[in-house]
């Protein structure tokens, strides 16, 4: 019985990608890397205690996994919610050091949490329960050391809290978070970036396959998740003319043949703060009703979501079964990008990847995109905030935007480039595995460093 499920599954890919491929055999010096990097250089674990509404006292475990410095400060988000253990966060912590090397800037890789729920506790309190935390993390960090921000359960609120913890215990201004509010230290485009990070992707995919004969207009995207990232890539598949056709909560699924607008994911947005759930919003907005917007209860979009061209998973880990995997592909899927992390499970990436290999053409493959590229965004303008900070000056929304599609791209070409150089002999005339030349660009980087 795996003790970290998780964190082997995370730990398995890699080690499949570089094991199919000639990296080792080219290159026999990277052999001893993995062992290496597979252990975290500190795991920091903490007890979090807070008063809540009720005046009880509240206990939950803290963490830290400071993963990987050889390129930089530890980088990487947290993530308050009632899943969080460490291997969780190890599985996560693992796959952002290659991710944040994949984005081509200098960060290391690390993940943190809490494990605790926040749907239904006042502003107030998650206050108290941001202050609680730092009291113990502010420790640890700092913008040189390591730079926390965002993940599930902790958006723009909690970065806010979690800020001001930290400047009051440390008397300190410094750019010691990511995702920070824009008029003190925060980044235009952040809030958006991993989201369109992910349609930039997929877009670059679309292009390669189509030689750049086919974009975004027309296609139907089914998008699970209703959080920042699923929120902002329905935005951007809007903006570029797709349709919308799905988007979910941890309860249920919407539907929408004709397309979801960008009013309802404002909607959506809005009453997420407050934690309503997605059967909630859709039945207390009429304007739902006017695009036949249906809600189904306990399921997930791939299989309930009609003809799909495009999945970009957005939730959470492993959302995309094999035979989800197996509908999505009866369904007519041909580009996957992940904007969750591992988001498809080893036997969907085996359904995808092998309409890959065994494709005639290009225009017949499924196109499968592993979240440490596809949804590098974020960090990466995570990266482009913390350099704003450092210099003390603020880009420009179109700046940020096109730094961030220039680190979308880069990453594509890097995946493909690392795919067709390392790519073993049987798969030489196959179509590049995106999955297989992110892990082997990735490891590359940080077993250089
Ligand atoms: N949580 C995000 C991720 O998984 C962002 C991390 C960051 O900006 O540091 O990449």
């Amino acid at each position: 019985m795996a003790t970290e499920p998780e964190f082997q599954q995370a730990y398995q890919e890699i080690v499949t990608a570089l094991q199919d491929s000639t990296l080792f055999e080219k290159h026999p010096k990277y052999q001893k890397v993995l062992p290496v990097v597979s252990i975290p250089e500190r795991i920091i674990q903490f007890r979090v205690t807070w008063e809540n509404d009720k005046g009880e006292q509240e206990v939950a475990s803290g963490y830290r996994v400071q993963y990987n410095s050889a390129k930089g400060p530890y980088k990487g988000g947290l993530r308050f919610h009632p899943s969080v253990n460490l291997s969780i966060l190890k599985f996560l912590g693992f796959e952002q050091i290659f991710k944040n090397a994949l984005t081509g800037l200098d960060m290391g890789g690390a993940k943190g949490g809490l494990c605790v729920d926040l749907k239904g506790r006042s502003d107030n309190e998650i206050r108290r329960i941001c202050y609680a935390f730092m009291k113990e993390l502010s420790r640890h960090i700092g913008q040189d050391t390591d730079v926390p921000a965002g993940d599930i359960g902790v958006g723009g609120r909690e970065v806010g809290f979690l800020f001001g913890a930290f400047k009051s215990y440390r008397n300190s201004w410094e750019g010691v978070l990511t995702g920070k509010g824009l008029n003190w230290g925060g980044s235009l485009i952040r809030p958006e970036a991993t989201g369109y990070g992910c349609v930039y992707f997929t877009q670059a995919m679309i292009d390669y396959a189509t030689k750049g004969k086919e974009s975004f207009a027309g296609k139907r995207v089914a998008i699970s998740g209703s959080g920042n990232v699923a929120q902002f890539a329905a935005l951007k598949v809007i903006e570029l003319g797709g349709v919308v056709v799905s988007l979910s909560d941890s309860q249920g699924c919407i539907i929408s043949e004709n397309g979801i607008t960008a009013e309802q994911v404002a909607a959506i947005a809005e009453a997420k703060i407050k934690f309503q759930s997605l059967e909630q919003i859709v039945g207390d907005y009429s304007a739902f009703a006017e695009n036949k917007v249906k809600y189904l209860a306990g399921a997930r979009p791939w299989v309930n979501a009609g003809p799909v061209d495009i999945a970009l998973p957005c939730a959470t880990q492993n959302e995309v079964s094999g035979d989800e995997a197996k509908g999505l592909v009866a369904a007519g899927v041909k580009f996957v990008a992940e904007g969750s992390n591992m988001g498809c499970t080893p036997d969907a990436i085996h359904v995808f990847e092998t309409a890959r290999s065994t494709a005639k053409s290009s225009s017949e493959a499924v196109w499968y995109a592993v979240g440490k590229a596809s949804n590098c965004g974020g960090v990466a303008c995570s990266g482009l905030e913390m350099a704003q900070n450092s210099q003390r000056v603020r880009w420009t929304r179109e700046t940020v935007d096109k730094e961030l599609k220039k680190i979308m791209i880069n990453c594509f070409n890097e995946c493909v480039g690392a795919a067709q150089e390392y790519s073993s002999e049987e798969n030489k005339n196959a179509l590049p595995s995106i999955v297989k030349g992110a892990n082997i660009a990735g490891f590359v980087k940080v077993a250089d460093a």
